[in-house]
């Protein structure tokens, strides 16, 4: 379910955000996208929202979301870095390398690993993130 636009100003918040129009826009997007979204296409989708922002502050928010843990970089494309929310659900996405569309897998089989970490490196609190590469069945045709 995504957020509505109280629950958006109470997740900044909580993570110490002062609330601003720009960084409540951009969250708001990134958590109503299945697909990881990079400045220039956030920007385009604002603009025919009109709700346009200039580039400079969404690079600026997208920064701050992610240095408070409320966003991360999923993947590199042609018009650079793409962000997505980090969701509370723990799923892995694969991503098509040739026109970027990426979907969650329901699949994480690493507990197992990760508990015999526990044990051989004396870590705890470990967790993971992981990200599969491919080929789509569009592209493939
Ligand atoms: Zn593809
Ligand atoms: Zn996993």
């Amino acid at each position: 379910m995504e957020p509505d636009g109280d629950q958006i100003d109470a997740l900044l918040r909580l993570r110490g955000v002062r609330v601003t129009q720009a960084r409540r826009s951009v969250f708001e997007l990134l958590s109503g996208s299945a697909l990881p979204l990079s400045a220039a296409r956030i920007d385009e989708m604002l603009g025919n929202a009109g709700r346009s922002i200039d580039l400079v502050t969404i690079y600026r928010t997208l920064e701050t979301l992610e240095r408070c843990g409320l966003i991360t970089r999923a993947d590199r494309f042609n018009e650079g870095w793409r962000y997505m929310v980090i969701s509370r659900e723990h799923h892995h996405m694969i991503v098509c390398s040739e026109c970027g569309s990426a979907s969650p897998l329901d699949v994480c089989d690493l507990n197992r690993i990760e508990q015999s970490l526990e044990r051989t490196t004396g870590f705890t609190n470990i967790r993971h993130s992981l990200q599969f590469y491919g080929i789509c069945a569009g592209c493939r045709r």
